[in-house]
C-alpha cells in the first residue's frame, strides 16, 4: 500500500452557481472535506472557457487563481482559454501565466472544437513558450479520430507538454501508438495521460489488467492520477489506481511524482533523452 503525499490532477471545484456540473453543489470546501486527513495534499482546480466570453473567461481564471492563493497553494490552478477567441485568447495565456497559473484546460467537446482545428496550434505553442502543461479532455464519442490528432499536435510543437485526460476511455488501447512513437529519437515523449474516470472505471473488471499493461508500455512515468472531482468520488478514485494492480513504486508516481514534475516550470525532455528517461 502506498503511504506517501498524493497529488489530484483533476478537480473541478465549483467557484459559482454556474459552475456547478452535478446535481449537488460541490465548492472547494467539500473537496477539501473529503480528502481530510487523507494522503491528498495538493489537487488542480480546474476552470473551462466559453468562446467569444472574454469578461467571463478572465473572471473565472482570476478566480482560479484566488483560490490558489486562499488555500495556500493546496489548489493550484488550472486556467482556460477557448482556442477561437484568437488573439483575445493568446493575450489571456499570458496574463494567466504571469499571474502564477500551473497548467491550461483545453476541453474539445465542451468548448465545441476540432483538435486539428488551426486554431489550437497557436494556443498550444503560446502555452508552452510560457512553460505551462496543456491538460485536454481526450475522450470523444464522436471524433474516431481523435487520438491521432493529439498525438500530430505533440509532435508538432514537441516543446509542448500535453496531459491527455481519462486516457481516450474505452479507447484506450489507442495509447499504444505512445509505445511505437518513443522508439525514434526525434519524439519528445511529451504526452502524459490522466486516468480519471476511466481508472475507477475499469478498476476491478475484466479491462483492468489490459489497462494497466497498456499504460506501463506507455511509460508508468507519464502517468498522471486525478478524480474529475465531483464526477467521481476522490478516495475512491484513489483506491482504483492500487486495484488496477500497480505497485506501491507505480503508485507513487501515478499518485504524485509524475504531476509534482508536471508542475515544475519547465520544458519537456528533448529529444535524444528520451530512451534515458524511460
Ligand atoms: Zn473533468
Amino acid at each position: 500500500m502506498y503511504e506517501g503525499p498524493i497529488i489530484d490532477g483533476h478537480t473541478h471545484p465549483m467557484l459559482d452557481p454556474a459552475g456547478q456540473i452535478v446535481a449537488v453543489p460541490h465548492p472547494p470546501q467539500a473537496y477539501r472535506a473529503i480528502v481530510s486527513g487523507s494522503q491528498v495534499r495538493r489537487a488542480a482546480a480546474i476552470t473551462i472557457a466559453h468562446q467569444d466570453d472574454l469578461a467571463r473567461t478572465r473572471a473565472r481564471n482570476s478566480a482560479v487563481l484566488r483560490l490558489a492563493e486562499d488555500s495556500g497553494g493546496f489548489f493550484f490552478p488550472v486556467c482556460s482559454v477557448h482556442p477561437a477567441d484568437g488573439l483575445s485568447a493568446l493575450r489571456e495565456i499570458d496574463r494567466v501565466a504571469a499571474a502564477g497559473a500551473a497548467w491550461l484546460k483545453l476541453h474539445p467537446n465542451t468548448q465545441h472544437f476540432d483538435v486539428a482545428g488551426p486554431e489550437v496550434l497557436p494556443v498550444v505553442r503560446a502555452a508552452a513558450a510560457r512553460g505551462l502543461p496543456l491538460l485536454f479532455d481526450a475522450y470523444s464519442p464522436w471524433d474516431a479520430n481523435q487520438p491521432g490528432k493529439f498525438a500530430d499536435l505533440a509532435a508538432a510543437v514537441p516543446e509542448a507538454r500535453l496531459i491527455l485526460a481519462h486516457a481516450h476511455g474505452p479507447g484506450f488501447p489507442q495509447l499504444l501508438v505512445y509505445d511505437v512513437l518513443a522508439r525514434y529519437p526525434g519524439w519528445a515523449r511529451n504526452v502524459w495521460i490522466d486516468i480519471s474516470v476511466t481508472g475507477p472505471m475499469l478498476a476491478g473488471g475484466p479491462f483492468a489488467e489490459q489497462f494497466a499493461w497498456v499504460l506501463r508500455k506507455v511509460g508508468i512515468d507519464r502517468v498522471v492520477f486525478g478524480s474529475d472531482y465531483p464526477v467521481d468520488d476522490p478516495l475512491a478514485a484513489i483506491r482504483g489506481v492500487a486495484e488496477l494492480g500497480f505497485t506501491d513504486a507505480e503508485q507513487a508516481a501515478i499518485l504524485h511524482d509524475n504531476a509534482a514534475a508536471l508542475l515544475v516550470k519547465e520544458g519537456p525532455p528533448r529529444p535524444g533523452q528520451a530512451e534515458q528517461a524511460r
